[in-house]
């Protein structure tokens, strides 16, 4: 049974709100809080979406092996995922889903070859360059970045075990689902 998920797409592409629409299904889910060292955006909760932390205490986290994995996304901004919370929720047999970027995919799937890796893919890149701008979180550079790094991120789809295509959420959710609940 595939009791971690890893989950990668391009950012705009709707991973978060197929993950929420799962677990809105499945409480039982867990999705990993990564740390970051960018700022939280507003009505973001510290500990809930992101542990926000300073460049120091990043580094202290890589340093001390805290980090299953990490890397910088866009722009000089590090992300990663705390690996006690994984562990343990590994252990106790709790579904896991960790939502990061292709570099951390990429180092997970050496160190967690058994982790079953998972792109969510838009229909087209018109439907991301819309879906980003609509959503209207970064401003234009920032969006600029995000898209070049989507077009590197398309590329390499084909490395992942599972690709879904989110033409609407319900049916990514579906499709994750019995990805990651494959007996229920
Ligand atoms: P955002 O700033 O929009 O919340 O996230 C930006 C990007 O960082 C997304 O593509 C997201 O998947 C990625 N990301 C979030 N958390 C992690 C993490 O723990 N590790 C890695 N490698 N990427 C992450």
């Amino acid at each position: 049974m595939n009791r971690l998920i890893v989950l990668a797409g391009p950012s705009g592409v709707g991973k978060g709100t197929v993950v929420r629409a799962l677990r809105d299904r499945h409480p039982e889910v867990w999705l990993s809080v990564s740390a970051t060292t960018r700022d939280p955006r507003p009505g973001e909760v510290e500990g809930k979406h992101y542990f926000f932390v300073s460049d120091d205490e990043f580094s202290r986290m890589i340093d001390e092996g805290e980090l299953l994995e990490w890397a910088t996304v866009f722009g000089g901004h590090r992300y990663g995922t705390p690996r006690g919370a994984v562990d343990s929720q590994l252990a106790d047999g709790v579904p896991c889903i960790l939502e990061i970027d292709l570099q951390g995919a990429r180092q997970v799937r050496e160190s967690m070859p058994e982790a079953l890796q998972v792109f969510i893919a838009p229909p087209s890149f018109e439907v991301l360059v819309d879906r980003l701008v609509g959503r209207g979180t970064e401003d234009e550079r920032e969006r600029e970045r995000r898209l070049a790094t989507a077009k590197d991120e398309l590329a390499a789809q084909d490395e992942f075990d599972e690709v879904i295509v989110n033409d609407n959420v319900i049916d990514a959710a579906g499709a994750l689902e019995r990805l990651l609940l494959p007996s229920r």
